[in-house]
């Protein structure tokens, strides 16, 4: 579904990914962890063409991001991408943040879209708040209403980039709830999360990186039972 291979970009001299290789079947939930600044916000931003790189390739669904031929706004449209602050438009109601990239990018009508939009406003459990600004929600409604509309594209993969890591203790349940419901339901999702009961409790694998480069890859039992470097014995000392 997800293959990355052998990915290396610099940003001037820095390099911030170093040779970083994975594939994520379908179906497969991957949590990536590893302390700040090792490039796990910038691995996940060049899987869904948010940021070029230099070396290597990523192919999504067989079609490759460096191939000039792929039509790379269309595939970005196909993979749903929530990060740690909520993007909601500010001016807009929740319904028509919900509706706006369907009718824009998919061409829906406007029925449709809003029928689509509500469903899944129902689905994270806000269907009351669809008349609502931004403004108007928690952070952590807000941030159900993002992988809401990130749901309402149909996309074959949803990535995350701690979700959780801006919103008061209380909300972060809530908004776990919704991705361990999709994860359960056979979304392919790659998650920067340190939400690490997320992933005991559905992740299939864990990646972990320091240093720009993917140091373990490992079925979560095994991460979590015989981490094999130093890094990451320290950093589950830490964070656990
Ligand atoms: P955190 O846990 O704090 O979110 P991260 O693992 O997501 O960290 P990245 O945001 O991917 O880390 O950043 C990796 C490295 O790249 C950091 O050293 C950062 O300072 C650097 N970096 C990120 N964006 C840029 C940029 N636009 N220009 C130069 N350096 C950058
Ligand atoms: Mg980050």
């Amino acid at each position: 579904m997800i293959s990355i291979k052998n990915v290396s970009k610099w940003y001037g001299q820095f390099q911030v990914l170093t040779d970083c290789s994975t594939d994520i079947q379908r179906g497969e939930v991957v949590v990536v962890c590893g302390p700040s600044g090792s490039g796990k916000s910038t691995l996940i931003k060049t899987v869904n063409g948010l940021e070029p790189f230099q070396q290597g390739d990523i192919t999504i669904d067989g079609l490759s991001l460096t191939d000039k031929r792929t039509n790379l706004a269309k595939l970005r449209s196909k993979v749903g991408m929530v990060f740690q602050h909520f993007e909601l438009f500010p001016h807009l109601s929740i319904t028509q943040n919900l509706t706006l990239a369907q009718i824009k990018v998919l061409g829906r009508s406007s029925d449709e879209a809003t029928q689509k939009g509500l469903a899944l406003l129902d689905r994270v459990g806000l269907k009351d708040h669809a008349d609502k600004y931004p403004a108007q929600l928690s952070g952590g409604q807000q941030q159900r209403v993002a992988i809401a509309r990130a749901l309402s594209m149909d996309p074959i993969a949803m990535l995350f980039d701690e979700p959780t890591s801006a919103l008061d203790p209380e909300m972060i349940n809530e908004v776990l709830d919704v991705m361990v419901e999709l994860a359960q339901e056979g979304m392919t999702m790659m998650c920067v999360t340190h939400e690490m009961g997320f992933a005991r409790k559905v992740a299939n694998r864990v990646i972990f990186m320091d240093r720009g480069a993917i140091v373990e890859d490992d079925q979560k039992d095994a991460f979590f039972a015989h981490p094999k470097s130093d890094r990451a014995k320290e950093f589950l000392a830490k964070i656990l």
